[in-house]
């Protein structure tokens, strides 16, 4: 089982069909325990609980019969508490055992509507059977008679179960993707070891490490449109503009929408990228949890970055002024976002001076605090 996404929305795995099968089964056992004896009739509620039907009967193996209501409350990913009536059992069921088989009840109205329905007829006994309870949001005064699995709060699909009427087919079933990530903003001067230290940080907290930098050379190796309308920028050491590189920076993000979380490596550079990002991130319930600074003098950062430069044939590495230039860049352009990151409390810095294994060290002392 992996990730999926339905329309807009990431669902991570939550229980295995076997789980399900399993569950199902103890339950038709504690109500055959109950009923074998007469023959109840069981009333599946439409459209969410087909699945669970099916199954249950197949492990219900006594006399019994079987009906359907159809009630709805939920409109994507929120109950909206109105709840309709869109079938109604009304024959041949005065003196019987009623079942009602629920595949979730979560805040009890829809069984308060099931409830109220059943009250003007006059059953033997009413029973109520949810394979899936969440205990904590219920509201009910009814006491749930069979309960499959308890789950939490969350929002789940699969087993008959939809989101927007998609992943009613699927066997598992999962859970909205609510991400516990981790996003951080690397911050600091060229050759302050951004990069570097990613590559660590990647490892060791499960993250997806974007680099623009890194994106535009690759375009520019590649000889796409965005690479031939970066490269005038990059080669003086200017910033590409705006515009270009927070599009550039949305795309890398949903293509790896899947990830735990990200590095932003060199990017946001201008206060109109941090504000973009932080639109962008609110857009997918996503939002930065820390930027730390790797913090190096000038002096060493040119050594650093000429040195990179004899290895790695960048030419933006290889020519004093146009570090010069990229430096005159950052404190103009992205040293501010130090106030913006400060004033909402998420601005770390570290220094970036020393071995590699020591600053990453200090960087994960940062966020194991977070
Ligand atoms: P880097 O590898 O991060 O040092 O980036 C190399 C060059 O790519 C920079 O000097 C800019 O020309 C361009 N670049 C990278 N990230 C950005 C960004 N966030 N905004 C504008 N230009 C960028």
């Amino acid at each position: 089982m992996t990730v999926i996404k339905l329309h807009d929305q990431y669902f991570k795995p939550y229980l295995s069909e076997e789980e399900i099968l399993t569950a199902v089964k103890v339950m038709a056992d504690k109500v055959a325990a109950d009923y074998k004896d007469e023959t109840p009739i069981f009333v599946g509620v439409l459209n969410g609980a087909f699945m669970f039907v099916s199954d249950f009967l197949k492990a219900y193996q006594h006399p019994c019969e079987v009906s359907f209501v159809k009630m709805s409350s939920y409109a994507g990913l929120t109950s909206t508490g109105i709840v309709e009536t869109l079938l109604d059992v009304s024959e041949n069921i005065e003196d019987r055992s009623v079942i009602i088989l629920e595949d979730v009840i979560d805040t009890g109205r829809t069984l308060q509507e099931l409830i109220h329905m059943f009250s003007n007829i006059n059953v033997k006994e009413f029973k109520i059977a949810s394979l899936f309870y969440k205990s904590e949001i219920y509201k009910g005064e009814y006491t749930i008679d069979y309960v499959g699995i308890e789950i939490p709060d969350k929002f789940i699909v699969g087993y008959g179960l939809d989101y927007k009427e998609l992943g009613r087919n699927l066997r598992e079933v999962y859970q909205l993707n609510t991400k516990h990530m981790i996003n951080l903003v690397l911050f600091g001067k060229p050759g302050a070891g951004k990069g570097t230290q990613a590559e660590f940080l990647k490892e060791k907290y499960n993250l997806k490490h974007i680099s623009t930098g890194d994106v535009f050379r690759f375009n520019i190796k590649n000889n796409t449109e965005l690479g031939i309308l970066a490269q005038s920028y990059m080669d003086k050491g200017d910033l590409v503009p705006d515009e270009v590189t927070i599009k550039m920076l949305q795309d890398e993000v949903e293509k790896n929408a899947e990830a735990s979380g990200f590095i932003f490596d060199g990017f946001p550079r201008t206060t109109a990228q941090a504000e973009a990002l932080d639109k962008f991130l609110a857009t997918k319930d996503m939002k930065i949890d820390a930027t730390i600074a790797l913090d190096a003098n000038d002096e060493i950062l040119i050594q650093r970055l000429l040195e990179r430069g004899k290895v790695s044939g960048r030419s933006d590495d290889q020519d004093e002024s146009k570090i010069r230039n990229r430096f005159d860049e950052y404190n103009q352009k992205t040293a501010p976002l130090k106030d913006f990151y400060e004033a909402q409390g998420k601005f770390h810095t570290v220094n970036g001076i020393g071995a590699i294994d020591e600053i990453a060290m200090r960087l994960g002392k940062v966020i194991e605090e977070l």
